[in-house]
């Protein structure tokens, strides 16, 4: 497990798109040699998916009458 040096928050940054294009390309490399990266990337993703689920919590009644009020007061 100790063998990568790869952090998590360069795999966070990678699965965000938010790594410059020659990190990203640098990681990718990396990516082809190291399992490890490769599994923890995979957890990541999944991780990530479940936290992008399809029915994302309603909001509350009142924070949404708050919102459509702020929004209505935008609007005038
Ligand atoms: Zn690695």
């Amino acid at each position: 497990m100790a063998r990568c040096g790869t952090n998590s928050d360069l795999l966070t940054a990678y699965v965000d798109g938010e790594l410059a294009w020659l990190d990203r390309l640098r990681f990718h490399y990396h990516l082809g040699m190291c399992r490890q990266c490769r599994v923890t990337l995979k957890r990541l993703r999944a991780a990530m998916r479940t936290m992008d689920g399809p029915q994302p919590e309603p909001l509350p009644d009142r924070v949404r009458d708050e919102i459509l009020a702020r929004f209505a007061d935008a609007n005038e």
